[in-house]
């Protein structure tokens, strides 16, 4: 199962302690983590292995969103800050609409997120 992880920056600290929290999980289903590049810099620090992309604002969102569209992506978990905003906004809305066109599961906030992990 491959899960996609992207977190905006402001939100990146709780991806890392979310993943953190559901490591036993990630490793006992044997998860392949991809991300965007910054934030898969941050994941590899915390000592989990990704699979990293571009960075979100030079194209990662867009390969995500690829991936998605190809069937190769199960489950995306966005942490987006609603509170920023980012040159990228069309890229995130087509991966978004694209989660949506191929009903694959998309988590925009932890509480979400933390549903969707405890569910496979
Ligand atoms: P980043 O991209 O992980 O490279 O920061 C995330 C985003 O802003 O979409």
């Amino acid at each position: 199962m491959e899960i996609a992880i992207i977190a905006h920056d402001g939100k990146k600290s709780e991806m890392v302690q979310f993943l953190m929290d559901f490591k036993a999980i990630i490793s006992a289903k044997k998860i392949h983590l991809i991300a965007t590049g910054t934030t898969g810099k941050h994941i590899e620090k915390a000592g989990l292995s990704v699979q990293k992309f571009l960075s979100g604002p030079y194209g990662g969102d867009a390969q995500i969103a690829g991936r998605v569209a190809e069937g190769k992506t199960d489950m995306v978990l966005f942490f987006r800050d609603p509170l920023g905003m980012h040159p990228h906004e069309p890229d995130i809305a087509m991966l978004m609409r694209l989660c949506d066109v191929h009903d694959v599961p998309l988590a925009t906030n932890p509480a979400t997120a933390e549903l969707l992990i405890k569910a496979i």
